[in-house]
């Protein structure tokens, strides 16, 4: 069993086939999928949580799919959207048992967007809910195009607002090199592969994904986007991960299950310990 620890199944992309999407998925192993709650704004934060409950819902009576969680939070570049009532929303939808993680947050200067300072501010206040209501976080860092900018103004933050929660998280679609890894697994953080690690220019992604330890491993899609390397610049989908997990597989010189065993096992370490009674049955 694989797990897609990072997917935006509320994305519009999917309103025709939600259902045979995640269909797909279970079909190619895929067990369970972590829905990003960001929506294309914090209006829609909520979507991945109904999302979630409705296909559960349709799980338990018999459906074939994945079973889902939840998370919620306020991208980067959306960060300037934050207001009291986006915040109490946040708090509200983070202490649903279903909503397992508080992202994904953090800082993108690649893209046009947010000031620098506003994505700051806006990190640090998601920061203190998500350690108030003890929920890791997924954290989306990307610096400008030969800088690691973002990765600098990131760590001091994680620093003084976050390690001391020991609550951890998961670096999503991980894209620094060897030393950010290192601060990352220094602070507890899982590191998370993306369909990106199989394209052909990844080669320093590549060399740093397989000096990560198998304890601190995950793989995603980053569905819609990001497809690995045989659906490129496709609409990407849950079931796609079987491929990145095998490429990390072969640069680890481990067997695909063991990939599978570990990545699993490291999201219910991180998750689970937090969440007592929700531990999910993944017979099916
Ligand atoms: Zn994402």
């Amino acid at each position: 069993m694989l797990i897609d620890s990072h997917a935006h199944l509320d994305s519009p992309r999917y309103a025709d086939d939600r259902a045979e999407m995640l269909v797909r998925a279970r079909e190619a192993g895929i067990g369970a999928v972590l829905s990003i709650g960001i929506g294309e704004g914090p209006a829609q934060m909520h979507q991945a949580l109904e999302l979630c409950r409705s296909f559960n819902a349709q799980r338990a009576a018999g459906a074939k799919f994945p079973l889902l969680y939840a998370s919620a939070g306020v991208y980067p570049h959306n960060t300037h959207e934050i207001d009291e009532a986006v915040i109490s929303r946040l708090e509200g939808l983070l202490a649903e048992p279903e909503v397992i993680a508080c992202g994904e947050i953090g800082l993108d200067y690649y893209h046009e967007g947010a000031r620098h300072d506003v994505q700051r501010a806006g990190l640090i206040r998601q920061l203190e809910i998500a350690a108030s209501r003890k929920r890791p976080i997924l954290i989306h860092c990307r610096p400008k195009d030969g800088t690691m900018d973002a990765w600098d103004d990131l760590f001091p933050v994680l620093e003084e607002h976050w390690r001391h929660t020991g609550l951890g998280g998961i670096m999503h679609c991980f894209g620094g090199g060897w030393d950010e890894a290192q601060r990352s697994l220094d602070m507890g953080f899982l590191i998370s592969f993306a369909g990106n690690v199989t394209y052909p220019k990844a080669q320093a992604l590549r060399d740093v994904a397989a000096r990560v330890p198998l304890d601190n491993l995950l793989v995603e899609t980053d569905a819609p986007w990001l497809a690995p390397v045989s659906n490129r610049s496709k609409r990407n989908e849950p079931a796609f991960v079987s491929e990145t997990a095998r490429a990390i597989a072969g640069l680890l010189g481990r067997e695909e299950a063991e990939i599978a065993a570990a990545t699993t096992a490291n999201f219910f370490r991180l998750f689970g310990i937090h969440l007592s009674g929700l531990q999910p049955d993944m017979g099916n």
